[in-house]
């Protein structure tokens, strides 16, 4: 008997019929002798919905509010699948976060997880019930409702696989299985069958939507393999663990990623001297900015430089803000923003040793006459800032030359 963990996203709950798909599902297991905890979100589009009516009411919704609206949307889909599962003869319980005491920080809208208090989930499941458990939802040490921010059921799962040293986790959603890019895009994308956490890591920081990157963190850091899979068949889909078969040094690129849900900030003409980057990128993490790419060009006059940085699109109008603050402070000439700019990435832990890899990524891209604006490079994932337009253009040039021509 295997305590097995199971997420179904939005699509996988979108309605009556779907529930009751699932409902069999995770009876097929429990029927088999297992212990099954169910993690689900929204019903698909009732999160969008949500945040589209609090803007209807207001420009500046309360982030406490807007948790407490949002965490609705799981509770419909938590009671919908408990209901359905007792309509097929078995037992099954719906949890919220505040049941179990599953504790984060209180950053509303993006809190992280502290812990979670197993006895409630353990005593349901001793009992012979299905829990079925609310993603995307916590509770602060003050009672509070919190979320951990868009697509964090993934992440809710993963944790509730760490706390309670679970078999498996398997996340069912739409598609089937983690691509070498995205099959909207590209003509030949392939199915990975395995991948380590580090290039899923980076493949979900970079624009992958199939796995919330939170959740990888979590899953590499308790070591828990993740299944990745299709809810509308049985096959197999991406095992997310260690090290991927796939991810062989001999192999260079494993994905192409991209991602239009960044903006640039630019302040130009910034003193150069000690401190004034400390200034900038503390005065961003103060108010809760994540940047991603930072490039600090070289003294043109020997006394002023350009620092320019991209920050999560959602971020943007309140970076700027900050950012003319900061240009006041510092002394700058100027603050400039781009909002139409799109991030391509190519990852692979094969990039560690194949030198050459990075120059050939620049020259495909030359090859097809697409400028770059900016570049960050770690040792397994090669990420350039270019136009919006360009984008697809980019991945496909990418994904022929890197991975179908191999
Ligand atoms: N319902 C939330 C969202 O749409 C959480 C999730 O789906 O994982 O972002
Ligand atoms: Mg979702």
């Amino acid at each position: 008997m295997a305590l097995i963990i199971q997420k179904y996203g939005g699509t996988s709950v979108a309605d009556a019929v779907r529930v009751k798909e699932v409902a069999k599902r995770v009876l097929k297991y429990k029927n088999e002798g297992h212990d099954v905890i169910v993690v689900v979100s929204a019903p698909a589009g009732t999160t969008d919905s949500l945040i589209r009516r609090a803007y209807e009411l207001s420009e500046t919704p309360s982030k406490r509010e807007l948790d407490m609206l949002l965490t609705s949307g799981e509770q419909i889909s938590i009671a919908s699948l408990a209901i359905a599962i007792e309509d097929l003869g078995k037992k099954a319980v719906s949890l919220n976060a505040f049941q179990v005491d599953f504790k984060t920080t209180d950053e509303h809208t993006k809190a992280t997880i502290l812990d979670i208090n197993t006895d409630i989930i353990r005593e349901k499941l001793s009992e012979g019930n299905v829990v079925v458990f609310a993603g995307f939802q916590g509770i602060t040490e003050n009672n509070e409702i919190t979320t951990l921010g868009r697509g964090g059921s993934d992440t809710t799962a993963v944790a509730l696989g760490a706390a309670l040293k679970a078999d498996e986790v398997e996340i069912y959603t739409d598609v089937d299985g983690v691509y070498t890019a995205d099959p909207r895009v590209v003509k030949n994308p392939k199915k990975l069958n395995t991948i380590s956490y580090q290039e899923m890591l980076e493949m979900a920081a970079s624009g992958a939507k199939v796995l919330h990157p939170r959740a990888v963190e979590i899953a590499a850091r308790y070591g828990i393999k993740i299944h990745l899979r299709s809810s509308f068949d049985d096959s197999t889909g991406t095992i997310v663990k260690e090290k991927g078969d796939e991810s062989m040094e001999q192999v260079k690129i494993i994905g192409i990623t991209s991602t239009k849900n960044e903006g640039k900030i630019t302040l130009s003409g910034v003193p150069d001297k000690p401190g004034i980057a400390a200034k900038v990128f503390s005065k961003l993490a103060k108010a809760k900015i994540n940047t991603d790419i930072i490039l600090q060009s070289s003294s043109v006059t020997k006394e002023f430089n350009n620092i320019s940085y991209t920050v999560s699109i959602d971020d943007l109008k309140e970076a700027v803000e900050i950012s003319q603050e900061l240009k006041e402070e510092l002394g700058a000439e100027g603050v400039s923003y781009d909002a139409n700019i799109a991030k391509i990435s190519a990852i692979g832990i094969g990039l560690k040793t194949h030198y050459e890899t990075t120059a050939e990524i620049f020259d495909t891209l030359a090859e097809n006459g697409i400028n770059i604006d900016m570049i960050s490079c770690s040792e397994i994932n090669v990420s350039c800032i270019i136009k919006e337009e360009d984008v697809n253009k980019a991945v496909r040039a990418l994904h022929e030359k890197f991975i179908e021509e191999n």
